[in-house]
């Protein structure tokens, strides 16, 4: 609706740190060229004070003046100053003039906000400070003299206090709107730092994080439910990189990384560790339940291709105990995958020997060994 008044301005996206300065200062001259404007015209004409007149079409010209110099310029900093010294220099000019009677004083308690917001907390003090030792001394000068309440006291009160609305209002929209900007930048850095940026998945830390918090929790409960790591590793994926290149290598890491994501069932909690290694939580799983789903993945890898290319895999699984840390249930993952490498790799060994038997039960079919 405004397009005219603003179509000059700076333009600043909304998390740049100037555009609610911007904001306050286009919208500040506006109000007060329409404000100037209609009082110094009524002045005029309607009350023929022409003194009071004299100050709004100073008002109304500095006004027109600053907003010019800000749209040809687009300093913010010049501008944020010309209309904090404008505002304060006619609000003390306006109680001054008229001795501070009329509730004029109500006026200056603008000034603060105005200036903490335009130019900062330091002058912002500064200017407030001598508007009130100002408005203080008139009160003093007045003190001896008979106050009448006229007209003109309830405008003052009312126009400030319309004022402080909008100017309050001004306010919590750009705290609210700041606020908001920081969660979502938040959350956004939240997850870069929980992210592998190659493959999307859950990085080590978010990894080692999450299954520490399992493991308290694990240690804590007195349910039965068990819990599962594997620890995922291509096979000889150093030829993949030698024969096919380096890049070929990361598009078969990210694609090996969407069919763990789609294999894998919900319930998994799926990190790349480091290089061609993938960790995964399968959280309240037995550990038959474990095998079978470490199998499955290991044979669909082996019978499928990964953007045209042939690899296996090599799994080392473990089960939580109450006892854990996370660097000793990662080590039993890690041994239980070493010696599937050793036994030929494309298998799934697992790390606790009382639980072979169960496992053998399950998969009596598929290469399982234990360390
Ligand atoms: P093994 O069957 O014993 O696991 O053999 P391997 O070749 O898979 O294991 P090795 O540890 O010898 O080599 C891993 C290779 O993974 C070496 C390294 O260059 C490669 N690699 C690690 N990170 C990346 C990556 O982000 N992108 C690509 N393209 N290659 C990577
Ligand atoms: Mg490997
Ligand atoms: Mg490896």
């Amino acid at each position: 609706m405004l397009n005219f008044w603003y179509k000059e301005s700076p333009q600043y996206p909304k998390d740049h740190k100037d555009f609610w300065r911007t904001r306050l200062i286009t919208h500040s001259l506006l109000i007060t060229t329409v404000y100037f404007l209609v009082l110094t015209l009524l002045n005029l004409f309607y009350f023929q004070s022409y003194g009071i007149a004299l100050i709004d079409a100073l008002g109304l010209f500095i006004s027109l003046g600053i907003y010019t110099g800000f749209n040809k310029s687009a300093n913010v900093n010049a501008a944020a100053w010309a209309v904090t010294l404008m505002v304060c220099g006619l609000i003390m000019l306006f109680i001054i003039s008229i001795g501070g009677h009329a509730h004029s004083l109500f006026w200056a308690t603008l000034i603060p906000p105005f200036a903490f917001f335009l130019v900062g907390r330091k002058w912002g003090s500064a200017l407030s400070v001598v508007a009130f030792i100002i408005c203080a001394y008139l009160v003093y000068l007045q003190q001896q003299q008979s106050i009448t309440i006229g007209l003109g006291s309830l405008f003052n009160v009312i126009e400030v206090s319309l004022a402080h609305i909008l100017i309050f209002r001004f306010y919590e929209k750009a705290r609210f709107s700041a606020y908001n900007q920081l969660s979502i930048r938040n959350l956004k850095i939240q997850q870069l730092a929980e992210t592998d940026k190659l493959t999307g998945l859950y990085n080590r830390q978010k990894f080692d994080f999450e299954l520490s918090k399992l493991i308290v929790n694990n240690t804590k409960s007195t349910s039965k439910t068990s819990h599962i790591v594997l620890i995922c590793d291509i096979d000889h994926f150093k030829n993949i990189n030698d024969t096919y290149g380096h890049l070929v290598g990361d598009q078969v890491l990210t694609e090996f990384a969407n069919t763990l994501k789609s294999r894998i069932g919900n319930n998994a909690l799926i990190a790349r560790w480091g290089g061609e290694e993938f960790t995964i939580i399968l959280s309240d799983t037995s550990l038959n339940d474990g095998v079978k789903q470490a199998n499955e993945l290991r044979e669909y890898i082996a019978k499928n291709t990964i953007t045209n290319i042939a690899l296996t895999i090599s799994i080392g699984l473990a089960i939580m105990q109450k006892d854990d840390t996370v660097s000793k249930l990662l080590e039993r993952a890690d041994k239980a995958l070493y010696k599937a490498k050793n036994n030929g790799r494309n298998k799934v060994c697992i790390s606790d020997k009382n639980a072979v038997i169960n496992a053998h039960l399950a998969n009596s079919n598929k290469p399982i060994t234990h360390t």
